[in-house]
């Protein structure tokens, strides 16, 4: 499944509907952000579309406007809970990291980042 408005198998699409809990911080119309179970910097926040799709090429060849919106809450995210500044990954494909296949944009802040990944 590339895009539909709800996968029913899908952890993230779960957490937008409110049938898994999540630390929710920050809402728009069209995206969910919520804390990472798991995180590897100070603020670590996904930022998800409400609509369900697999990864950062499929939302931007889809809808455009969509992962304009993911971006957008990100950046409030970074504002509202560090600096403003922040990096902004999307795992694509499992060799990538990615391990839940709904779009999200993992928003790390809060601290000076080290670089590289690999
Ligand atoms: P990926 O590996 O697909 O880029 O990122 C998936 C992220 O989802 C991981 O950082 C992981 O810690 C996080 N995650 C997995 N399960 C849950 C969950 O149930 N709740 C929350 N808040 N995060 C989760």
């Amino acid at each position: 499944m590339t895009s539909t408005t709800e996968s029913t198998d899908c952890l993230f699409c779960q957490i937008v509907a409110g049938e898994v809990p999540a630390d929710v911080v920050a809402t728009s119309e069209r995206s969910v952000a919520f804390r990472d179970i798991d995180p590897k910097a100070p603020v670590h926040v996904l930022v998800v579309p409400r609509d369900h799709h697999g990864d950062i090429a499929q939302l931007a060849a889809a809808d455009p406007e969509l992962l304009s919106d993911v971006v957008a809450l990100a950046d409030e995210v970074a504002g509202d809970l560090a600096d403003g500044q922040f990096r902004l990954v999307f795992n694509s494909g499992p060799r990538a990291g990615q391990s839940v296949f709904h779009v999200h944009g993992h928003v790390l802040a809060g601290t000076s980042l080290g670089w590289t990944p690999a």
